[in-house]
């Protein structure tokens, strides 16, 4: 199957040939088609099989000029390293150039974080604790979000960051769709899949 039978959004598509992305990876062909259909999904797979394109494509496929202030997509991730790596991807498969994605991560001052949060933003992809950082110093907004991912859920749990996980997930609208990425499923996973996950499809890829 191709990225155009996945449907693909065109403006999409030109960026996925301009990174030299050919043809689907199997989480890929897996993941995309529930994530535009609207459903949940737990996608079970490790680094290297093209998660991180798994769920940002069906955001980016969707994505419209909005009059939101935003962010209307959020990805959660254990560590800076992660969130570079994702911002880059989202970036690099972003529909157009007006696309605003803003990268958050601890171990650097809030101010200059807090002036990018100050414009328009479509995606913001970060750590836990500077996430809750900015939430609680209002310099960030969750209420027009409606597209979360937790990317290796595993990972952030063994951080310990489940309780920042949750107060993040608390300042999101219910009316969002919500994708969890996670190498195991262990009990912990599963809890905040049945407390913040509706109806989810597993993907083990
Ligand atoms: P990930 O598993 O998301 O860390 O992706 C692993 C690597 O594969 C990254 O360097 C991606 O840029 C690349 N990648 C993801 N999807 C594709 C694809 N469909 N075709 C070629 N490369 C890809």
């Amino acid at each position: 199957r191709s990225f155009a039978e996945l449907r693909i959004s065109r403006a999409v598509l030109d960026a996925l040939e301009h990174a030299g992305y050919r043809h689907p990876t199997p989480i890929q062909e897996a993941i995309i088609p529930l994530a535009l259909r609207g459903r949940d999904v737990i996608g079970q797979s490790q680094t290297g099989t093209g998660k991180t394109a798994a769920y940002l494509l069906p955001f980016l496929t969707r994505w419209r000029p909005h009059r939101f202030r935003g962010p209307i997509g959020l990805v959660m991730v254990p560590t800076r390293e992660l969130a570079l790596q994702v911002s880059a991807e989202a970036h690099k498969l972003a529909p157009c150039r007006r696309f605003r994605v803003v990268t958050l991560y601890g171990g650097v001052p809030l101010e200059r974080q807090t002036r990018l949060l100050k414009h328009s933003t479509d995606l913001v992809v970060g750590t836990p604790g500077r996430l809750l950082d900015h939430l609680r110093r209002g310099t960030l907004q969750l209420r027009d979000v409606r597209y979360v991912v937790l990317d290796e859920a595993d990972r952030m749990l063994d951080i310990g960051f489940r309780p920042d996980i949750e107060r993040i997930l608390r300042h999101c609208p219910s009316q969002r769709q919500t994708l969890l990425m996670s190498a195991t499923v262990p009990e912990a996973v599963l809890r905040l899949v049945h407390r913040y996950m509706t109806d989810p499809q597993h993907v083990n890829l």
